[in-house]
């Protein structure tokens, strides 16, 4: 999902009793749907035949299931508490929830009877999105079980990633979906303010039932279009490879297709943009930043390997809907007028599309370590926008103002508190807005700080070696840390246990800069002992006063936050010699000291500005006589007013 720091106004059934088959991914469950789309009733009646592998080595006597609708149910469920927003007060045909009418195994025993509702992540007895049924019979390593669920989805009015506005549906979340069984433990976390997902790949099919008027897209490859004679149509849809389905209806769409072919490597797609007619304007920003997704994570990490990718443009007033992924179907965001500088449907379109690989194929947990998607995605998209629109003005370049994405990420952390660290579950943290930065921007730019630090090309080859690892598994953070330093050849705990598992900050400054002429030669010189001391001294005892002058320069470099990085010095006499030097950056403080016959005139620390993670880049250097001291104070005091007033709107 992409998350907004800055108010952008101002600016399978297959599997039943199959071998395991040779695609992609180890197909762990199938999920086959036949779903009726009621739009006067808001409802969606589903079907649901379920297979699940047990493929791991120990015996599973239960199932869990996601029922992520019914955090829409109750201002009481946790969801909703922990949003604690307006959104609390609804309407009654605002709520939503699902209804479970029939579960029995495919042998027809009844398993609704031993349904109980969990509350595994924080006990909230008013919680029903995960529920869990006891077997009639252990499934064992290896083992198969099939279900059959019937189930009524009521929508809500549209509310993060799922819901109904006017005739606009996107269906999301939206059936009763299965946990992962790891280590001998279902993982099958609440549906949270602040969290996404996790499932296991696997075979998804879908009939989709809607009145004939309505347009629409899903996940995976339209197979088949039927007419019904109630006035309905059915369309069927195919995916294997994939962990989640989301599907949209809404008559208000106009269907592009266009055909994405790229030599190398091989790709070749079909991209579908539903877009809303209100923004038919639009649709070439769409297209055009759809081709470039898929041109830039193809090239950057592997080829886009689905038959389809489907963009949908939101309906006015359906912008919670907006900018979220599902395996080869996302949401995108836009408005009737975005000037073209502002590259709002930009971003959306390539961050969204981008979560095909980073949540997609490479299937991390979302709700324990949300940066190995979010944070890892932001870094691509960060790299993807300034390769195609400058890293100078990636996000705006409107009215002579131009910021690119880095500063615009950067504005994030500047301002953050240090609560929070990178890797925690996604409902612990003090905030949304800390769950936000940390996981989005300050992950995104501790990827580009490491990869100013190991080099563009091992970095590349990190992030492609981690993506051909990982993809159709489920890494963690682990994983990518040992990829990180198999592929570099380098110990990286020192940086990865830093910025991943504490709160501190990067900062570093100089702190002081003198220069001072070094008083003559006073006291006894060995140089004027013995028989010819008389000869040697100069009249008065004194042999300095043709000597040209000598200066004593000192640059005070220092660590301010906690987070310890080896910096390079950039130091600038006035005749313009300069030193680099190098500081492993550990102590709190560094002098360095030169006596030249010339001043020191500057320093700087990080000269290359390699540390994106660094908090203040003001006091990254000093300037002993400031050349045009009126205008460089100005010019800092207004990036300090900028620095200040975007982090307090950086919610
Ligand atoms: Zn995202």
């Amino acid at each position: 999902m992409k998350k907004f720091l800055i108010g952008l106004g101002i600016l399978a059934v297959l599997l039943g009793g199959a071998a395991l088959q040779a695609g992609l991914s180890r197909p762990v469950v199938s999920y086959d749907f036949h779903a009726r789309l009621r739009p006067d009733a808001k409802t969606v009646e589903g079907r649901e035949t379920l297979t699940w592998l047990n493929d791991s080595p120990v015996p599973a006597g239960e199932l869990q299931f996601h029922l992520y609708l019914n955090a829409f149910k109750s201002n009481r469920s946790t969801f909703m508490r922990e949003r604690g927003d307006s959104a609390a007060v609804r309407p009654a045909d605002d709520w939503g929830q699902i209804v479970i009418k029939s579960l029995k195994t495919s042998d027809g025993t009844d398993l609704l009877s031993v349904l109980e509702y969990i509350r595994p992540d924080d006990g909230n007895p008013d919680d029903q999105t995960v529920a869990r049924v006891s077997l009639p019979a252990t499934v064992h390593p290896g083992g198969r079980i099939g279900l059959e669920i019937e189930f009524v989805y009521k929508l809500p009015r549209v509310i993060r990633r799922s819901g109904f506005e006017g005739d606009f549906f996107l269906v999301g979340q939206w059936f009763p979906k299965l946990g992962v069984f790891q280590n001998g433990a279902w993982n099958c976390h609440q549906y949270h303010a602040h969290s996404e997902f996790f499932a296991d790949f696997g075979v998804f099919k879908a009939e989709l039932t809607v009145p004939e008027i309505f347009v629409v897209g899903a996940t995976g490859e339209r197979t088949g279009t039927r007419t019904n004679s109630d006035g309905t149509k059915t369309y069927t849809y195919y995916q294997e490879d994939v962990h989640d389905f989301a599907w949209t209806a809404c008559p208000a769409f106009r269907e592009f297709r266009e055909k994405f072919v790229l030599d190398s490597p091989k790709v070749e797609t079909e991209m579908i943009l539903l877009v809303h007619q209100a923004h038919l304007g639009q649709k070439e920003r769409y297209a055009r930043a759809l081709r470039q997704g898929l041109e830039f994570y193809s090239r950057s990490y592997g080829p886009y390997p689905y038959k389809t990718i489907t963009l949908v443009d939101p309906a006015p007033g359906a912008s919670a809907a907006g900018g979220m992924e599902y395996p080869t179907f996302f949401t995108s965001l836009t408005t009737s007028y975005v000037p073209r500088g502002i590259r709002l449907p930009e971003m959306v379109t390539i961050h969204e599309f981008g979560h095909n690989y980073w949540y997609g194929m490479v299937g991390s947990n979302e709700f324990e370590e949300a940066w190995l998607d979010e944070g890892i995605n932001t870094y691509s998209e960060i790299k993807a926008m300034d390769h195609y629109y400058g890293a100078d003005r990636s996000m705006i370049d409107f009215a002579g103002l131009r910021i690119g994405e880095v500063p615009y990420q950067r504005l994030a952390v500047i301002g953050s508190g240090r609560f929070d660290q990178i890797v925690k579950n996604a409902w612990d943290y003090i905030g949304g807005s800390s769950y936000s930065l940390n996981v989005y921007a300050k992950a995104g730019l501790m990827l580009l700080t490491l990869e100013k630090w190991l080099g563009e090309d091992v970095m590349d080859k990190v992030m492609r070696t981690y993506f051909e690892t990982w993809k159709f598994r489920h890494p963690t953070t682990r994983d990518f840390v040992r990829v990180a330093e198999d592929v570099s050849g380098r110990d990286l705990g020192w940086f990865f246990d830093q910025v991943l598992a504490s709160p501190d900050k990067l900062d570093y400054a100089v702190t002081d800069l003198q220069a001072k002429e070094v008083a003559p030669f006073g006291g006894i010189s060995d140089e004027v002992q013995g028989p010819d001391a008389k000869a040697a001294l100069p009249a008065g005892g004194r042999k300095t006063s043709a000597a040209p002058k000598t200066y004593k320069s000192e640059v005070v470099v220092a660590r301010l936050g906690e987070w310890i990085f080896p910096q390079e010095v950039l130091v600038t006499f006035e005749n313009g010699d300069n030193v680099r030097e190098y500081w492993d950056g550990r102590d709190r403080w560094k002098r360095f000291v030169y006596y030249k016959n010339v001043k020191v005139r500057s320093a700087e620390v990080d000269p290359g500005r390699t540390m994106v993670l660094d908090v203040n880049y003001l006091n990254n250097s000093r300037v002993l006589e400031p050349r045009k001291p009126v205008v460089a104070k100005f010019a800092a005091g207004l990036m300090k007013w900028f620095q200040g007033l975007l982090s307090v709107i950086a919610i």
